[in-house]
């Protein structure tokens, strides 16, 4: 804690942050809180994924301690989406199968839905999955939407932060109207041994893995807050959009556990 409050050029304070996020134990945690509020960097510390409760005792990490790859396989073009949403961890289903009605507008694309029960380290949810899908919009967006007990999304609302391009939009428009039967698998979920290509950060270099489910978020973006209660909202998996091509960038998903809600994210690639 010295350290922190007695930084010099040498050490710049955001290293010294990033090793107390790093070390992530319950004392680390308790220093963060007392650093973050007497210094007002708390933003610093939600850009890492930790939320800093009002009464300022305790860090809480927004994100599992254990992560899996995510490696996708092709399905049989002969499956079809009844079929298709049976599977644990499904790409490419048609939006009528994981939103209802209100919320459809508000949604052109499906990355993937996770079968949540599989991932170790979540808080307790009232919703047993979770999708992953994209607005049709190419700048920086989230999309925040509210899950029903039976995994279907009722209501979408969009925040964007950048004007559309409108010649991008009418590629992405085309893209939604002829890709929808494109690019339909399933994705499994690989422990991080040896088996995987570790580089820059990141396990994508290993075949067919195009992200990872757990671990804290990227940064890239600011990590959303729950549009209703105000918390910093639990990160759940992170891919890279090329998983079924739509928009460039990567792709996240969040949850609150608290309101029934999971927003879609997305960053663009650095
Ligand atoms: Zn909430």
């Amino acid at each position: 804690m010295r350290r922190l409050y007695h930084t010099d050029q040498d050490c710049p304070t955001y290293l010294l942050e990033y090793m107390l996020a790093a070390i992530g134990t319950p004392a680390a945690r308790a220093a963060m809180a007392e650093y973050a509020t007497s210094t007002h960097r708390q933003k610093n510390f939600m850009d890492l994924g930790f939320w800093l409760p009002a009464d300022g005792k305790i860090a809480e990490a927004r994100f599992t301690q254990h992560r899996s790859a995510l490696r996708f396989q092709p399905v049989a073009d002969t499956l079809t989406p009844e079929e298709l949403i049976k599977l644990p961890h499904p790409v490419g289903l048609p939006i009528s199968l994981v939103a209802e009605e209100k919320a459809q507008t508000m949604i052109s694309w499906h990355y993937l839905t996770l079968d949540l029960t599989q991932v170790a380290g979540l808080p307790t949810l009232a919703f047993s999955r979770a999708h992953l899908v994209s607005p049709l919009h190419t700048g920086s967006w989230t999309l925040f939407c509210t899950i029903s007990e039976q995994n279907l999304y009722t209501q979408a609302k969009l925040s964007t932060s950048e004007d559309e391009d409108p010649e991008q939009l009418a590629l992405l428009r085309a893209q939604t109207i002829n890709y929808q039967d494109a690019g339909k698998g399933e994705l499994r979920l690989l422990p991080y041994d040896d088996q995987l290509v570790y580089r820059n950060g990141h396990t994508q270099s290993t075949a067919h893995v195009y992200g990872d489910v757990g671990g804290p978020p990227l940064g890239l973006s600011e990590n959303p807050s729950c549009p209703i209660c105000g918390k910093l909202m639990f990160h759940l998996c992170t891919i890279a959009s090329t998983l079924r091509e739509y928009g460039a960038g990567f792709r996240s998903a969040f949850l609150c556990e608290d309101c029934q809600q999971v927003a879609s994210q997305s960053s663009g690639w650095n």
